[in-house]
């Protein structure tokens, strides 16, 4: 086709030669398009440039401009002082326009800056791609997700979505280094990535949570052969400059349209059943179940309700009497703390207190018992009831909490207890997790002159080496151990183990939730220095404690250890002087 040559387009219709000759000079060589428009913007001149994008208007001859073209380039300020964007077909251009002339005419510029404007397409659809793994973010998943199950409810199918996490990633980080855990990273991208079909989408979600959307999967089936794919995959060793690490992963799963209608209500239950993966030890996956979302629900309502009651003190500490075996005295109470609340009723702790954990409230719960528990022995102690060891339970988050120990210098400050009437109790587990820091915590207790004990023993780690290192004098062995007695012919083996254990470690040994007269004659037995248990008494609440020690006949008769006959019922309401039953309301 040939092309128009708008300067004898423009010379046709041009009254003014001299005029149109200047900017045809002027422009003619610029390489960029410029053309000349008339009053009625009709195009009069148009340079090499500018000639090729008119064309593209109107492929005939082509002068005219089209409309949105035409009624942008009016609006503009002369001069170059404004500018607009316009397009033709993939090419946008900045437009200029200069002074407009007697008769109406105007120059126009026109700038290709189709260039910049893919790059900075480029740049915005870089941003969504995660910078680490290459892998799309959680924005452009969530897109995804709306989409594939738009497809699966028209369609009638199902779809699935996992949620997966690297179990212990922040302990990894901190030993090896980030640079490590960003190779762990990748090549957890790598290895997901391998494990899909083609239509299988994958993202990172943000630190280190993965998502995998399974369009139509053949079923739970096909669901659970690719998250033990995954589960496969992920727990090969990754080696980085710090050394190997041996990682693993939890999986949650949650299925369109049975676990939800929407994609954030699927993700969400997806992440439910992650946490649960999680919470059951991890390295495996957890398909989600309604139940799980009640579960989470009443979490929700229990810690907000925990919460008022910390702040209101509605919470109370109860007493459990420890009595030594050797004695038949009671040295002291385990302080647990109760919650009975107007709603819920009775609230374990075994159910409240790993909430408190998770949202920190534990940090002032726990503050909260230490000092009621020590306003309350210096009390008793004066009062004469005693003398009486307070043992109060400690989390492994106030553990790790930098105000510990100005936590408890304040609390013997203004109760003025003295530190060798308080022990704390700590798990094996809180006491190993961090050894270094754990050992400053350690001596910073000992040093205010605060005993302490391992407590439910034997269910941890049971470092021997650990133990030996530690200022620790005292062991509980845990409920578990002791409900062995009796039960078979090993029965009560590991309590006597322990026993012996804490004897050569000039430890002090305390046997937990014994319950029986044969778990009595066991324990003195093997010359277990201390019981504490429904035997001798349930926690009790204040009153009841001390009408316990007012009533307590602490009558110093001591069975010999070999002496296989004796009665402990009938030493045990010689303690209690038959009042035991009154107790016993209070669970
Ligand atoms: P724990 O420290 O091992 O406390 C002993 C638990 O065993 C208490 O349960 C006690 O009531 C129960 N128990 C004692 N003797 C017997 C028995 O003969 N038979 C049976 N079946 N149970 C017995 P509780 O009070 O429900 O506390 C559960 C756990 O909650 C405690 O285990 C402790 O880990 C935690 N806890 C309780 N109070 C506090 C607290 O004030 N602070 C912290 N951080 N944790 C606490
Ligand atoms: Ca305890
Ligand atoms: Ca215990």
């Amino acid at each position: 086709m040939r092309k128009p040559d708008y300067r004898t387009v423009a010379n046709d219709h041009n009254t003014n030669a001299e005029e149109s000759n200047a900017v045809v000079d002027s422009v003619m060589e610029a390489p960029e398009p410029v053309f000349r428009i008339d009053a009625e913007g009709v195009v009069r001149y148009a340079n090499e440039a500018a000639s090729d994008l008119l064309r593209t208007f109107s492929p005939g001859l082509g002068s005219d401009l089209p409309t949105d073209w035409l009624t942008s380039i009016r609006k503009l300020a002369p001069n170059g002082d404004e500018r607009a964007e316009l397009s033709v077909g993939e090419r946008i251009f900045d437009i200029c326009v200069s002074a407009r002339t007697d008769s109406g005419w105007v120059t126009v510029h026109a700038h290709d800056v189709t260039h910049h404007k893919v790059a900075a397409l480029d740049a915005q659809r870089l941003a969504h791609l995660d910078v680490l793994t290459g892998l799309p973010t959680r924005s452009v998943f969530q897109d995804q997700l709306a989409q594939v199950l738009a497809v699966a409810r028209r369609s009638n199918r199902l779809a699935a979505v996992l949620v997966i996490g690297l179990d212990d990633f922040k302990f990894i980080n901190e030993t090896q280094g980030h640079a490590s855990g960003d190779v762990l990273l990748q090549m957890t991208a790598e290895r997901l990535s391998r494990c899909l079909r083609a239509t299988d989408i994958v993202a990172r979600l943000g630190g280190d949570e993965f998502a995998i959307i399974q369009p139509e999967p053949a079923g739970a089936e096909g669901i659970d052969q690719l998250a033990r794919r995954l589960n496969a995959a992920l727990r090969a060793p990754v080696s980085t400059e710090n050394g190997e690490i041996l990682p693993a992963a939890s999986i949650g799963i949650a299925v369109f349209p049975d676990d939800a209608e929407d994609a954030d209500e699927l993700l969400h239950h997806a992440d439910i059943a992650l946490d649960r993966c999680k919470a059951e030890g991890g390295d495996d996956h957890r398909f989600f179940i309604a139940e799980m979302n009640a579960e989470v629900q009443r979490r929700h309502v229990l810690e907000h309700d925990l919460r008022l009651a910390i702040d209101q003190e509605k919470l109370q500490v109860h007493y459990q009497p420890k009595l030594d075996l050797s004695t038949g005295r009671i040295t002291g109470m385990e302080a647990l703390v109760r919650w009975i609340d107007p709603v819920h009723g009775f609230v374990s702790p075994a159910e409240f207190i790993p909430i408190a954990e998770t949202s920190r409230l534990i940090i002032p719960l726990g503050d909260w018992v230490l000092r009621e528990a020590c306003r309350r022995t210096k009390q008793w102690n004066d009062a004469g009831l005693g003398p009486l060891k307070v043992a109060v339970n400690l989390s492994a988050v106030q553990f790790r909490n930098g105000t510990l120990l100005d936590d408890l210098r304040a609390a013997l400050a203004e109760t003025k207890l003295a530190p060798e009437l308080l022990e704390l109790e700590i798990t094996e587990t809180a006491a190993m997790d961090n050894a270094e820091q754990a050992s400053a915590v350690f001596a910073g207790i000992a040093e205010l002159g605060i005993s302490l004990a391992i407590d439910d023993f034997g269910t941890g780690y049971s470092s021997l080496s650990y133990l030996k290192n530690f200022p620790v004098q005292r062991i509980k062995i845990d409920k578990a151990f002791v409900d062995d007695i009796g039960q078979t012919a090993k029965g009560g083996a590991i309590a006597r183990a322990v026993t012996t254990l804490g004897q050569s470690f000039d430890m002090a040994v305390t046997a937990e939730g014994v319950e029986t007269a044969e778990q009595m004659a066991f324990l003195h037995g093997v010359a277990c220095q201390e019981v504490q248990g429904y035997f001798v008494s349930k926690p009790l609440p204040v009153d009841s404690f001390e009408e316990f020690m007012q009533t307590f006949d602490p009558s110093p008769f001591r069975p010999a250890p070999d002496q296989a006959s004796f009665d402990w019922n009938t030493q045990r309401r010689k303690w209690q002087r038959g009042l035991l039953g009154e107790f016993e309301a209070f669970a």
